[in-house]
């Protein structure tokens, strides 16, 4: 047994913060939360009364490799960037490559207070293995693209291997986008995803243009088109960006199975627009936030995230009222793991994981921070900075600076060489 002790705790599930332990058993699962001081157990951590632990934030979409290719093609349009900087480097990526930049990406995460995320890319054997090392949780996928029959079934050999791996991996079919892949493709992909009882995680809806093809090539409406291909009923459906998400067909996806996953830095940044997340949360839609790879980004900072987040919808619509910051944190956290397969995992409650975020409250920014106003303090005043320490299944991976599954000089050296490798040609 293990405890936290004496941290302000918060969660989407309360209205107030309260101050208290959590004991966490053999297993990595809370097993009590007591009133301060009073849990017994070796310390795992600390906050005398001067932290916050929150449930650890989900990045609930992202493509962790691409930490290598970070500042490449800036400020082009979308499909520019893809075809002409993109795609091309990523012809020449190798196995090495995808793992030191999935090792960068999780120090980046793991310091931010991020315990899970959502990974879609290839070589994904090695976002796996770096996952396990590392003491994360992950959802990752293969990403395809095409017809492909050898990427599929790599996916499938990638689920039939890692899916439910210690509890932290779960796997979906990556069918990348629908201007990337056929729809007879994604019928079968989607029937390989049915058959397995596995989840599809998909970007969809991301530019206005997307949305147009529906009418002129696909000619079907976007919703019809994800249950005529049965996306509807696999077993969790991640949805990425749905920036132009017809908002009078949300009601359809509000499904205990589908989340749709908004990216509001990437999407700005691309100049993609802005996702109808007040409409989906008006329609109790799930919903859950993601970074999107470091090339669109460029942070893997869900922090930033999050105040992006809970701003820019006040600010487009003129209005101070929606998304709020409790909404983003709750998206962050339980309706993120939710979203990604993982049960139990998102609240600080009696055997739920013990996935925690410990935020150091005893800065300047946090005077004034007391349990009714603490969610948003941490959107609107805090930033990664503040992460003291981040846990997963009550395992301690990073602590004030310091990587406890990682290596994280080796993990920087070697991805400096392998930028360098894959951006000279
Ligand atoms: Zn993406």
């Amino acid at each position: 047994m293990s405890v936290i002790r004496n941290v302000l705790i918060w969660d989407s599930g309360r209205t107030a913060a309260e101050y208290g332990d959590i004991a966490i058993d053999g297993a990595g699962n809370i097993s009590a939360v007591t009133p301060p001081n009073e849990a017994a157990g070796e310390t795992l951590f600390d906050g005398r009364g001067r932290a916050l632990a929150m449930p650890g934030l989900v990045n609930a979409h992202t493509h962790v490799s691409m930490t290598l290719l970070r500042g490449l093609g800036e400020e082009l349009p979308l499909m520019d960037w893809l075809r002409q900087r993109i795609f091309p480097v990523e012809d020449r990526l190798t196995a090495a490559h995808i793992r030191s930049g999935a090792e960068l990406a999780l120090l980046e995460m793991l310091s931010g207070g991020v315990t899970c995320f959502a990974d879609m890319y290839f070589f994904m054997t090695e976002v796996a293995e770096a996952t396990l090392r590392s003491g994360m949780r992950a959802a990752l996928c293969r990403g395809l693209t095409g017809d492909d029959q050898s990427k599929l079934d790599e996916n499938i050999a990638l689920a039939d291997e890692y899916d439910g791996r210690e509890g932290r991996i779960a796997v979906q079919l990556g069918p990348h986008a629908p201007y990337t892949v056929p729809r007879d493709a994604l019928k079968r992909i989607a029937a390989a995803a049915r058959e397995r009882n596995i989840g599809i995680h998909f970007h969809w809806l991301e530019t206005k243009g997307e949305l147009e093809s529906f009418e002129s090539e696909h000619k079907t409406a976007p919703v019809d088109y994800l249950e005529d291909a049965g996306l509807l009923d696999v077993r969790e459906l991640i949805l990425a960006h749905s920036v132009w998400f017809p908002t009078e067909e949300l009601s359809r996806v509000k499904r205990d199975n589908v989340t749709l996953v908004h990216c509001p830095k990437s999407n700005l940044k691309l100049g993609s627009g802005y996702a109808p997340v007040k409409e989906m949360l008006d329609a109790g839609v799930n919903a859950a936030l993601g970074t999107d790879g470091a090339a669109s980004n460029n942070r893997l900072d869900m922090w930033d995230e999050m105040r992006t987040c809970a701003l820019m919808h006040k600010g487009y619509r003129g209005d101070p009222t929606v998304v709020s910051a409790r909404d983003v944190l709750r998206m962050a956290t339980a309706d993120g793991a939710r979203g990604l397969g993982f049960r139990n995992v998102g609240l600080i409650r009696e055997n739920y994981a013990a996935d925690i975020a410990i935020v150091d409250i005893d800065r300047p920014q946090y005077v004034g921070l007391d349990e009714a106003n603490a969610p948003e303090f941490i959107v609107y005043a805090g930033s990664s900075r503040d992460v003291a320490a981040t846990i997963v299944s009550g395992r301690l991976l990073y602590k004030e600076g310091r990587f406890l599954t990682l290596d994280a000089e080796e993990i920087m050296r070697t991805a400096s060489r392998h930028r360098e490798e894959i951006t000279k040609c």
